[in-house]
């Protein structure tokens, strides 16, 4: 079982907060799908064998591309590799591109999965953000997705906004909920130094939320979310029954997976590779038949660094019985008097030597990551 990631490295505008790989400018659209297609054949020795079960068109903004340029992308992969008739396949999408017609489009192509990115209910969020849509757009684009039957829908949130206030999360999440979408994911805000975010903060015209601020956030979230039914399945990640995403979460299993496009990472257990994060590099790597790409060999401190991290995020934990079979990695050796510490502190749970963490735990994540890890 595999996974295929195409990335989109385009948007309308630029988010104030955002530094993942994408240009406005979009003039060169239709060649970088061509060169993506031809990226894609390049590469099927890849994941040969291997029957794709999950596709992802993640971005930059997936919902840019129109409908012949979707169609001769899944079509490509249909060609090249063994796409399972059941496969989950997902396009984030940003509320300002849904329309009805657009939506009916993607249904027929086979898109079974949404991902809206709404952020926030909030307008004055919104415009802070520099996102494209409002509260309104937002509401209707997932109305108007299930409508037209496409009922495998997530939406993105991100909290932790500075200045943003309990009162104003709760409201968030109130309208989140009231469009009983079966899967959200929710992000604590991160200030990245390259970018809008990043410069007013070293001007100081911008302070982050107050730790504790945010932790009080996170504990509202899983608590409203968890009473309205959903599974903190990892960290930021919520859904109700059936309706985990399958991309994600085989993601987190180690799965091997082939990303396409600038700046995309494929892994096949043992490497990771980063294709180059420059659409006119890219374009002009293809157009000769080549695939700009850097190639990591992952050691054994990557691999274990990369276990702890991915599975102490998930509801099922982190074996400690794979974690030293697999990776010769023993916990309780290496790391026996932090879990104790941890233990006693309410703030992990170890049970038949699977290490989950607590919902006080969960607040402190990372922290304990870093402790756990070599
Ligand atoms: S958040 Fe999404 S829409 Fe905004 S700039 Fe980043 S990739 Fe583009």
């Amino acid at each position: 079982m595999s996974g295929i990631y195409i990335h989109i490295p385009f948007c309308k505008q630029a988010c104030y907060y955002c530094d993942f790989h994408f240009s406005t400018n979009m003039q060169n659209k239709q060649h970088m799908v061509e060169a993506m297609k031809k990226e894609l054949i390049l590469r099927k020795e890849y994941l040969i064998d291997d029957k794709i079960e999950t596709l992802y068109f993640g971005g930059g903004t997936p919902s840019l591309l129109d409908q012949p340029a979707l169609t001769s992308l899944i079509d490509t992969v249909k060609t090249h590799y063994q796409l399972d008739p059941e496969a989950e396949i997902t396009l984030e999408a940003n509320p300002d591109d849904l329309s009805m017609e657009k939506l009916k489009e993607l249904k027929e192509l086979g898109i079974n999965r949404l991902s809206i990115g709404i952020q926030s209910f909030d307008d004055q969020i919104l415009s802070y953000f520099n996102r494209a849509h409002d509260s309104q757009m937002a509401r209707q684009s997932v109305a108007d997705a299930q409508e037209v039957g496409i009922e495998n829908i997530s939406i993105d949130l991100i909290f932790g906004v500075p200045n943003q206030s309990l009162v104003q999360l709760k409201k968030d999440l109130k309208s989140a909920l009231a469009l009983q979408t079966p899967h959200i994911s929710i992000y604590g805000l991160t200030i990245e130094e390259d970018t809008v975010f990043g410069r007013w903060e070293r001007q100081n015209k911008l302070t982050p939320l107050d730790e504790e601020l945010a932790s009080q956030h996170l504990q509202l979230i899983m608590d409203r979310l968890e009473n309205a039914g959903y599974e903190q399945y990892e960290i930021s990640n919520f859904s109700l029954p059936g309706y985990r995403s399958r991309h994600n979460s085989s993601y987190w299993a180690g799965t091997h997976y082939l990303g396409i496009g600038p700046a995309a990472h494929s892994y096949d257990g043992d490497s990771r590779q980063f294709n180059i994060a420059h659409n006119a590099k890219y374009l002009k790597a293809l157009a000769q038949d080549t695939f700009p790409a850097e190639k990591e060999i992952l050691s054994r401190e990557e691999k274990i660094t990369e276990m702890i991290l991915t599975q102490l995020r998930k509801k099922e934990g982190l074996s400690l019985k794979s974690l030293k079979g697999d990776l010769g990695y023993d916990l309780h050796k290496e790391r026996g008097a932090k879990l104790k510490d941890f233990q006693e502190e309410g703030l992990t749970l170890c049970l038949d030597e699977i290490l989950t963490l607590t919902q006080k735990g969960k607040l402190l994540c990372d922290w304990i990551t870093e402790e756990l890890i070599p």
